[in-house]
This record gives C-alpha cells, structure tokens and sequence, in this order.
C-alpha cells in the first residue's frame, strides 16, 4: 500500500467562496505531497460564469475536476430558505449525483474531504468504507462557534442577538452578539434548525482541516484541541491546520485592463474595494460609497454590483453575473473621478490587484478568502462585513490582528456615511494608523509564508493529515 499514491476525492458545494480554497488546497495536495486529487465541483447555475471556467481549467494541469450540476431544489427547499439552507438542501438532493460520479471513477478514492456544506455525503463516503472529512474554509473561531452552536442553543434563553452579554465559548474569544454567524440571528425560523443540523454534521467527519495557521489563532487552535468541552463538542476529532491556502495569481486571461490602469499609478496610492463574489449593498450605500470615494480624492479600483435590497448575499446564486451599465451609480460620478477611479463591472482580478505595488488598502467584505488574500500581499483593511461569518472576520482584523480600520456603523445594520468612507479611505492611504497596520499585516504575511513553506506549521500539519488517512486505510 505504501507505494501507491493517495487519492483524494474533494466535495466542493456551490460558490466560489468554497469551489476556490478546495481546488487551492487540492492543488496544494498534488503537487506539494503528490497526492492524486479528484475535485468534485457541485455548481448551482446552469451556465458557469466565464470566470469561473477559466479559474477551473487553470487548475487542471494537476487537479482532475469534474463539475456536477446541482439538483433543481425549487419543489423541495422551503419557501423562506436563505443560502445556508438551499446549500444544505442542495447538496443532500445532489447526494445520487455525487455518489454516480464517484462510482463510475477509474480508480476508487481513498479519503473523501468535502466542505462544511458536504455533511450528508458522508454517507457516501461511508458506503465506500472510506475515511471523510470536512475543510472549514473559514477560521479557527468561526469554527469554534459552529461547531458549539448546539450547545450555546440549549444554553441560551431567547434571541442570541439580544443577549446583553457575548457568547462565551469555552476557551475562546467570546463573539458579541451582533457579530454572530448570520445563520444564527434568528432562532424562530426554520433556517435556524438546518444551521444546527449543518453543525452537528461536521462534528460527524473522521477530522477537520481547516483555513488557518497556528500563529494566527493560537488561542482557538489551543482550545479546539484541548479544551475538554470544545474537544467532546468536536468529538474528539483531530484538527489541522492547513492554510492559509489562498490564490497566488489569477489565469492570463482574467488579468486585462485593471493591471494596465494600476502600472499607471503611484506606489501605495490605491484603494481596491470589492465585496467579494457576491456581496452586494443597498441603493443608498452605493450612493454613500461612491460619493465618499471621490470625496476622498484618492484612487481606487471599485468592483461594482448592481444593488439587491436588503439582503447582502443576495446574488451568491448569480456570482459573475454582470451588468455592465452601472446606471445605478450616481449621476455624473464616472466622469467626476475618471482620472483616480476605475470602475469594474462584477469582476476583477483580486490577487493580481492585492499584490500590485500601487495598491494601498483593501475595502473588504471580509471573506475569508479575500482576508488571506489580503494578509498574504501585505495589504490593510477596511473592514465591511456584510454576510455569513463576516462580522467575525471583522472583528479578529480590527481588535485583536490591528490589521484593518471599521465604519463606525455595522455595515449590516446601517448606511455608512459618506464623511465615514472619506475618512477610513484617506486614513488608509496616508494616515498615521495605516503606518502601525502595514507593520503588523506584513508580520502575518511573513508568519503565513512561514507556516505553508516546508516544514512550516501547515505543511506539516497536512503531512499529519496525510499519515493519518494512510493509517485509516491500510
Ligand atoms: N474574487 C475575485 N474577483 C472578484 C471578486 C472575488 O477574484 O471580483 C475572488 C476573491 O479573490 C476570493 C473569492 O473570489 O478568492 C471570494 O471569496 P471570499 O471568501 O472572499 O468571499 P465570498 O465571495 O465567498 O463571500
């Protein structure tokens, strides 16, 4: 057996924000460990975003990647779903798909690893008697709080977001009731039951992986490994490290005009602001943002997204999607800032703009994905949250990393005024603070390169994980 090569079968549910650190950390898998890796990519639209297939076949010099079509789920999710919902109602109708294409494989996967959304495949996994488990694609406290989630439910009496104090978790930073995970504002609902079904199941995993380093979260780490409460909510489950795994380059094809423009522009003078691969913003708050960015007169590349109400991840089911008019800006603004400002409709090219020379700070929906990208080219924030886990993020990058500045509203609560972006953006470009936070995110940039080099933390953490599975199966 020990000559064979180990191969891996990666679950990816639908969203780029899970899709791209699975094919990243496969990526990682083959060619840093040599292991053969077969991604199972679930995508939810009938047709892939352009983007989106260019990203694929980028990968696939090394990766085998196969793309399922998500189940029609419209008969089946409940009428109020939010995305945590028809994600989990998505893959479980999936599940006939997931196992048909395992089974017609050439070679029959050793491990099976899917994403938090990937629980009710561990019966797939469990039929093939093979070890499962789960890539947390977020940090070490958000997975502190979901996994606990149970527990907290049968502790606290009443809403969480009207609890006057923070949410303890054993060992762990404490997480304020305004910035719990979205999936848990409100208990009343529906979605709620499925959130905690989600928690339970991957507790149900042979392990977890997760998108951290141990210097990032010490603390976190140290709990969910050794607090005795925490290890018996995770079932004495063992917990890897193995991030940050995050882009490095974007395809040829995706770089186009934004790099021209930003080879253009003075060193650390722009501000890159996006809200990731689906976050969108009220009406009101694109007029705030846009006429704070040009009273800022600072530069900036802006990806915009026309506006969807009140529901912040209202598009994650159409990511990509453009609409090239932007007549939803306000009047006269393209014109007004053409000689600072580049406006990009839906996409840009994100680690290309990060690592640029010209880039000076990153106002950030705090995705986890775009937080490592960000940390790992060295860049501070701004933190806006809008959706998921994003407050948390938030939190971690302002309190504790001193990596990032905040509105002084949540974002997800009230419109940020103009006054409010000006500030945070020229303070970002020439403000004393910045000169503190570029020290310190250039430290986590180091401490991350550190962590995935040979024999760094993460590296050998996989190799951990690695062992682990050869020991399950020999
Ligand atoms: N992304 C990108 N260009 C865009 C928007 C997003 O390349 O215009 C990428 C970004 O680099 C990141 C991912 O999409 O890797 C978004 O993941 P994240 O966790 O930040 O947020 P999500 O989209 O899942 O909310």
């Amino acid at each position: 057996m020990a000559t064979k090569q180990l191969h891996v079968a990666m679950l990816a549910s639908p969203g780029v924000g899970h899709l791209l650190p699975i094919l990243l950390l496969s990526h990682r898998l083959a060619t840093h460990h040599n292991l053969r890796v077969t991604v199972l990519a679930v995508t939810a639209t009938a047709t892939i975003p352009q983007y989106l297939s260019q990203l694929i076949t980028s990968f696939t010099t090394h990766l085998s990647v196969i793309q399922i079509p998500a189940a029609d789920i419209s008969a089946v999710a409940p009428r109020n779903a939010n995305v945590v919902t028809q994600l989990c109602v998505m893959m479980r109708e999936t599940i006939p798909a997931i196992r048909a294409t395992i089974s017609a494989m050439n070679s029959r996967p050793h491990v099976f690893v899917g994403d938090i959304f990937s629980n009710e495949s561990w019966a797939v996994a469990e039929e093939l008697g093979i070890p499962k488990y789960v890539f947390v694609t977020g940090n070490a406290w958000f997975t502190a709080l979901f996994t606990y989630s149970p527990v907290l439910d049968k502790q606290v009496v009443g809403q969480y977001v009207d609890q006057k104090e923070p949410l303890e978790i054993p060992g762990c930073r404490p997480v304020r009731p305004d910035e719990i995970f979205d999936a848990m504002l409100n208990r009343d609902d529906e979605n709620y039951d499925v959130y905690l079904n989600l928690a339970v199941g991957v507790t149900l995993a042979d392990g977890m992986l997760i998108n951290t380093w141990e210097d990032l979260e010490p603390q976190t780490l140290n709990a969910l490994r050794t607090n005795e409460i925490l290890r018996s909510v995770v079932k004495y489950k063992p917990v890897y490290t193995v991030g940050p795994v995050n882009k490095r380059y974007e395809p040829d094809a995706l770089k186009g005009e934004v790099v021209e423009w930003l080879d253009k522009q003075p060193e650390r003078s722009v501000i890159y602001v996006s809200f990731g691969s689906e976050g969108t913003i009220s009406a009101e708050q694109i007029n705030e943002l846009a006429w704070g960015l040009e009273l800022s007169r600072q530069r900036f590349v802006w990806v915009v997204r026309p506006p969807t109400g009140h529901v912040p991840d209202g598009s994650f089911f159409k990511a990509g999607q453009s609409d090239a008019t932007c007549d939803y800006l306000p009047e006269g603004f393209l014109t007004r800032t053409q000689k600072v400002g580049l406006v990009v409709s839906s996409w840009a090219p994100q680690v290309e703009i990060l690592n640029h020379t010209s880039v000076a700070g990153f106002l950030t929906h705090c995705g986890w994905n775009s937080t490592l990208e960000s940390v790992t080219n060295g860049v501070p924030m701004i933190a806006w949250p809008l959706y998921a886990e994003q407050k948390m993020n938030a939190a971690m990058l302002t309190e504790e990393l001193k990596v990032a500045v905040r509105p002084e509203v949540l974002p997800t609560k009230k419109v940020v005024g103009r006054e409010d972006v000006a500030r945070m953006v020229m303070d970002l470009v020439e403000g004393e603070e910045v000169k503190v936070m570029k020290i310190n995110v250039d430290m986590l940039k180091k401490g991350a390169e550190k962590a995935i080099r040979e024999n760094g933390s993460s590296y050998i953490s996989v190799c951990k994980f690695i062992e682990d599975c050869w020991s399950q199966i020999q």
